[in-house]
């Protein structure tokens, strides 16, 4: 089998608005073959700079577009063609943008060696250690506790048991943190998980570190990225000062990056995002750096990008927890022809089908593009 096409098709909902939502737009990655096998995968970045790594001529031998570096191989050789992508690109590659993009292309050839096996991604990354995954609510924060209220009454009412409240309205002072959060967790009572997320904004590790032990009554199941991703001096003293666990790892790629996170920094939780981090290619590896760290990927997006984290949940003997993005744009809720659902305990199931067991809605998309807008 031969790759024959990569297409990256922008999609956007006609007016974006400047919050911590990323499901306001999105890349589908569309990778074509000669036996008429097509894979999916999508990228949570800006779309545009990664339409661009995508599409973009070769400038020389190490600067090229990822679409260039694979035309003509064989799509089910995903390792060998993740570091053909990673070489091929370091010039203006290596992290960030770049490895976004690998991400994408990377999600699309599994899917494409699932279907062309008759076999659910996760058979091929190790088999299954669950079936169906207790799945969390992630949601926005807004700033008045009678709407904290809402969401959980609403979302409880759909099956959820756990919740996680991030952005928004959190981390701009003591005040409103505990405000804020000790509002869920008294509406929510004790029998239920709560997840914060503070989007980066506590600023340094002593906020931090006060941060946190005001929170501590709360019992929060987790305090999510707590400082900015590059501060790994602040994750080290936070994590050696703080019994709350702290996740973190959405901003990351390539194992290099989740070493220092995990080796380096000393974090509880860690949070590949299957359409940032490298792929799924990457994000397997990382029970190879601490075997018993819990891997609860990052997971905002569409349903490509709900069904990739499935499929990985699936194989990792440490991921407990699928998040489940309940920001309700159209693109997270009709991208993808059948979407997921919570049953009544709060679980959902993994896809059985082959690939990463989808099918898009192409009516959506010809309604969505960004290039129609
Ligand atoms: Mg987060």
């Amino acid at each position: 089998m031969k790759i024959t096409d990569v297409e990256a098709i922008i999609l956007k909902q006609p007016q974006i608005e400047l919050i911590g939502d990323g499901t306001q737009d999105t890349v589908v990655v569309k990778v074509y073959t000669d036996e008429g096998i097509v894979g999916y995968g999508e990228v949570d970045s800006s779309p545009y700079v990664v339409k661009a790594i995508i599409d973009a001529p070769a400038s020389h031998m190490v600067c090229m577009g990822l679409k260039e570096a694979i035309i003509g191989e064989d799509p089910l050789d995903t390792e060998r063609l993740w570091n053909k992508m990673y070489h091929m690109s370091y010039y203006y590659g290596r992290r960030g943008v770049a490895i976004h993009a690998v991400s994408g292309v990377d999600m699309a050839l599994w899917d494409i060696k699932g279907k062309m096996l008759g076999l659910p991604v996760y058979k091929l990354i190790g088999g299954a250690f669950r079936d169906k995954v207790k799945a969390y609510c992630s949601i926005l924060m807004p700033d008045d506790e009678g709407e904290v209220r809402e969401i959980i009454d609403k979302y409880t009412e759909q099956g959820f048991r756990a919740f996680k409240f991030g952005w928004g309205a959190l981390g701009k002072s003591l005040r409103d943190d505990v405000r804020l959060v000790g509002a869920a967790r008294k509406h929510l009572g004790d029998d239920k998980d709560l997840m914060v997320d503070i989007g980066m904004v506590w600023g340094d590790a002593k906020t931090a570190i006060q941060r946190c032990e005001a929170l501590s009554e709360f019992s929060p199941y987790w305090v999510e990225e707590p400082l900015w991703p590059d501060d790994l001096d602040g994750y080290r003293r936070l994590c050696i000062s703080t019994d709350i666990k702290i996740a973190a790892g959405e901003e990351v790629g390539t194992l290099y990056e989740f070493k220092e996170l995990i080796e380096g920094c000393g974090i509880d939780v860690v949070q590949p995002d299957m359409s940032r981090c490298g792929g799924l290619t990457i994000a397997r590896k990382l029970t190879d750096i601490n075997p018993n760290i819990p891997i609860i990927p990052h997971n905002f997006k569409s349903g490509i990008l709900m069904a990739a984290s499935l499929q990985f949940i699936a194989a990792m003997k440490n991921a407990e927890y699928l998040e489940f993005c309940c920001q309700e744009t159209a693109i997270s809720k009709n991208l993808v022809l059948v979407g997921f659902k919570v049953d009544k305990d709060g679980y959902v199931d993994i896809p059985q089908k082959p690939g990463l067991g989808i099918e898009l809605n192409e009516e959506f998309i010809l309604n969505y593009l960004w290039e129609n807008k």
